[in-house]
């Protein structure tokens, strides 16, 4: 079903819900799409237990038709983006309570080799050089972001061995994975500062007050400027409109501070089977000092490929 670019570089991105490939990463997505990279979001589930966010659209006929809205939403996002996307069939999870069982037959109640078969086949058929997901922490405590890190991971690994997912086609070696490091704690704190400084009204400030305690953030290993991309990031993000509330929390800032403080998005690269910064032999010893930051997710690979 992929027309193949002959040589052409591949990006797939896997998330969780439709929206949150317009809220972590949106920026990288829209720059290498431009540049001519075939770029795939992977969408484990329909989204179809998300809360409505936005109070101008919280009316009982758009909760009763939340899935398919969801799906239009996300078609938008996408030709936004310019990217492709494609959902692997899962059901959301919702957010349970503390003492809360999960929804029966939900993404995150599945064995692992269920809920990562798709995205075996995935990338046995999209071929990507490099993969993007979330950490072990899902980057949010929702208990479908955790499994899409579990399912990404799995995947990954598994792609790459044929005796594995037999029936999941021809087996394809990933170059590199890589963590999202976006909406951390540094981010919202150096825009928190830079907007006080400036005399201006900051609506991070009570986020960073109750910030949870969180593990220490993963080192940042690459970072890709963005700034050009923010319209663009932002025009997807507003395409989930159920799912946003224009102009809060982290839609509220001033975008030129956000040029000027903070223009990338942030990386932890976890697997590499290129040279360069973050390959298997550096990944024991120096990844992430300063002097080894990428500023391509390709480096290494774009070699390799000749593009
Ligand atoms: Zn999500």
């Amino acid at each position: 079903m992929f027309t193949k670019h002959p040589g052409g570089l591949r990006l797939l991105t896997v998330h969780a819900h439709p929206d949150d490939e317009s809220s972590k990463g949106a920026g990288t997505l829209a720059r290498y799409a431009a540049e001519g990279v075939d770029v795939l979001v992977a969408t484990c589930t329909g989204g179809e237990r998300g809360s409505v966010l936005n109070p101008a659209l919280d009316r009982p006929e758009v909760r009763a038709d939340l899935t398919r809205i969801r799906r239009q939403e996300m078609d938008a996002a996408r030709e936004i983006l310019g990217v492709r996307q494609q959902f692997l069939g899962f059901v959301d999870s919702g957010m349970p309570g503390p003492d809360e069982p999960l929804p029966e037959g939900c993404f995150a109640a599945q064995p692992l080799e269920v809920a990562a078969a798709p995205l075996v086949a995935l990338i046995r058929e999209f071929r990507p050089h490099v993969v993007i997901t979330y950490d072990e922490t899902g980057g949010y405590p929702h208990p479908d972001h955790v499994m899409t890190h579990k399912v990404a991971v799995e995947a990954f690994d598994a792609a790459a061995d044929p005796k594995r997912y037999p029936e999941a086609g021809e087996a394809w070696q990933v170059a590199k994975l890589y963590y999202h490091l976006a909406l951390s704690r540094a981010w919202f704190q150096t825009l928190h500062d830079a907007m006080t400084e400036r005399g201006i009204a900051s609506e991070m400030g009570e986020l960073l007050a109750g910030w949870p305690d969180t593990p220490p953030a993963l080192v940042t290993t690459t970072r890709i400027e963005c700034a050009d991309q923010f319209a663009v990031r932002d025009a997807a993000m507003l395409a989930h409109a159920t799912q946003v509330q224009p102009g809060v929390a982290f839609m509220a800032h001033p975008r030129e501070i956000e040029r000027e403080v903070w223009p990338t998005e942030d990386y932890h690269l976890v697997r590499s089977l290129v040279s360069g910064p973050g390959s298997a032999a550096e990944a024991r010893g120096s990844v992430g000092s300063a002097d080894a930051v990428e500023n391509d997710l390709f480096a290494g690979v774009r070699a390799v490929q000749g593009a």
